[in-house]
């Protein structure tokens, strides 16, 4: 059900909801794989300040808000706060607001949701030590399954075939650039993110995420190695392309299409 079919006052509840809820998540997410890379369990135990180890109270843990209000310091010894868990959560929020307002209350909806909070946790995962666990790169192709399962698209048959040669494609290319770079292009999640992309997205959608993702992909190179030859984090601009592809990618592949034909097929 499409948001417009609320009043103002409703349909902007649901936004702000929407965004709680993903900030919530996002928080968690980022605690969890925070803690699990120190070896640390994430169920139970308080969360404390790093600086001075006070336990933190509850007002001091509400994603998002905590941290503009706290301007990114600790409450009791005024120590700089690391600005990971409070991105985390802003990204988080801002997918699942976005989601709501692109599919509504709906079957996509959910389905979106639940693919991009694991796509975004490897996301965290990979910024954090460009390592990606395995079960985040499993999980996603069993709730995309499990989507197709309880509503199957009509071109399941074509997708898979496709998914499957783009992500070959892309790791031949990958090995080819690897070889005259004399280091890897690509890991095994960016490659499996990408067979992924092809059976959520479909051909044409997978090409414009292609596309999206070489672009961010390159930005963040500029921004985060100036130079540097060191491997970076390829799958948040993998997840960002994906996003937009999944959302809006009908709407951008048709103005292409309007386009293309005005020039007269170039
Ligand atoms: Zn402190």
């Amino acid at each position: 059900m499409s948001l417009s079919y609320f009043s103002p006052a409703a349909a902007a509840f649901i936004l702000v909801w929407f965004f709680a809820v993903g900030a919530c998540v996002g928080s968690f997410v980022y605690c969890a794989l925070e803690r699990s890379s120190e070896g640390r369990g994430f169920i139970g135990g308080r969360s404390e300040c790093r600086s001075c180890g006070r336990k933190l109270s509850p007002r001091d843990l509400v994603p998002v808000l905590s941290y503009i209000f706290l301007r990114g310091k600790c409450r009791y010894c005024g120590e700089k706060i690391g600005a990971g868990s409070f991105a985390a959560e802003a990204v988080f929020g801002a997918a699942y607001l976005i989601i709501a307002a692109a599919c509504g209350l709906s079957l996509a909806a959910l389905e979106n949701i639940v693919l991009f909070t694991l796509l975004l946790s490897a996301s965290v995962s990979d910024l954090r030590t460009l390592t990606v666990p395995d079960i985040l790169l499993t999980s996603p192709f069993a709730a995309v399954m499990t989507f197709w399962a309880i509503a199957p698209p009509n071109d399941i048959a074509g997708r898979l075939a496709f998914s499957l040669i783009f992500g070959a494609a892309i790791y031949l290319c990958a090995l080819l650039t690897g070889k005259v770079l004399g280091q890897p292009a690509l890991g095994e999640a960016d490659i499996a993110c990408f067979v992924l992309g092809g059976m959520m997205l479909g051909a044409k959608k997978s090409l414009l995420m292609l596309f999206l993702c070489s672009v961010f992909g390159l930005a963040e190179a500029a921004v985060l190695r100036i130079g540097r030859r060191k491997p970076f984090a390829f799958v948040p601009a993998i997840t960002a392309a994906a996003l937009i592809a999944a959302l809006f990618g009908d709407a951008i592949t048709d103005r292409v299409f309007i386009i293309y034909q005005n020039f007269g097929g170039w």
